[in-house]
């Protein structure tokens, strides 16, 4: 069991291996206590969540990483972002009733989207591939071979509101002293347990996988949950239904009360917050994540 919840980057020494440890469990309570989700996108999120920080922790950008898979069935969408401070948020969109067993199942011709966003202006790298593998360390694990052409091993696992995961890359540009490392240490990585990852902290494990190698292990950084909406992104969000729409739901009621998707936070426009909106300028911050 561990009190926080913590991301700790290590490196194998004379080497191009290099991974990430990460332990979440308030950050899971937190990220899924705003829906009722089903056992199965719970787990589904989790294991999302956990592998967007072992991700995010591997990229030098500043902003956002989000990830998120879709599908035309009964689940139409997971989606998880997690920024370079670790601040990580989490929602799904289903229908029906979910008694299945493999998330995979539900998404029919589903498919898997990545975004960076710097957040500063520059601009949002977006790539989207078809699904590829059963779990979703598979899904990233073939997306990063495929399309970013670097090496990924994902260990991922949660249960009861924690989750856990790993991640080992081969970094391509340098000089491999050991040629044999990345394969012996994945080996090594591979007698891993679910239990030992929910339960050992990354000194005890990477201890117990790699007592016989050369691994460091840098400071640990706290991982949250964190919504990054605002009233302005719900705003244009809102501005988008177009003048005629915001109007006739006005005509029906004195207010539209919007409900972030990640946090449940309520927003609420009358007509005179939405003949302001309707005449303001429209400032898109976040578009990709108005669903
Ligand atoms: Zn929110």
């Amino acid at each position: 069991m561990h009190n926080q919840d913590l991301l700790s980057r290590f490196i194998f020494d004379n080497t191009a291996v290099r991974g990430n440890h990460i332990q979440l469990s308030q950050t899971i309570q937190q990220a899924l206590q705003h829906h009722n989700y089903p056992t199965l996108l719970k787990t589904a999120l989790s294991e999302l969540m956990v592998a967007s920080a072992l991700l995010a922790a591997t990229l030098k950008m500043q902003g956002a990483l989000v990830l998120q898979i879709q599908g035309r069935g009964k689940l139409k969408l997971l989606v998880v972002e997690c920024t370079s401070q670790l601040e990580i948020r989490a929602t799904a969109k289903w229908t029906g009733d979910i008694v299945e067993d493999n998330f995979i199942a539900l998404l029919e011709q589903g498919q898997f989207v990545i975004t960076l966003d710097p957040k500063d202006g520059r601009q949002t790298y977006q790539g989207i591939v078809p699904i590829e593998g059963h779990t979703i360390a598979e899904i990233l694990q073939n997306y990063m071979q495929r399309s970013e052409q670097i090496e990924t091993r994902i260990w991922l696992t949660s249960a009861h509101n924690q989750a856990a995961g790993m991640l080992l890359q081969k970094l391509p540009e340098q000089l491999e002293i050991d040629t044999d490392a990345w394969n012996r240490i994945c080996q090594l990585a591979d007698t891993t347990t679910k239990q030992e990852l929910i339960e050992l902290d990354a000194n005890e494990l990477l201890h117990r996988l790699f007592h016989e190698e050369n691994v460091r292990i840098f400071e640990p950084h706290t991982a949250q949950f964190k919504c990054s909406c605002t009233r302005k992104n719900v705003g244009n969000m809102l501005r988008m239904l177009g003048t005629e729409e915001i109007a006739s739901i006005l005509a029906e009621r004195e207010s539209i009360e919007v409900h972030c998707d990640f946090c449940n936070q309520a927003y609420v426009f009358d007509a005179v917050d939405a003949a302001q909106l309707l005449a303001s300028e429209t400032t898109l911050d976040t578009p990709k994540l108005a669903h």
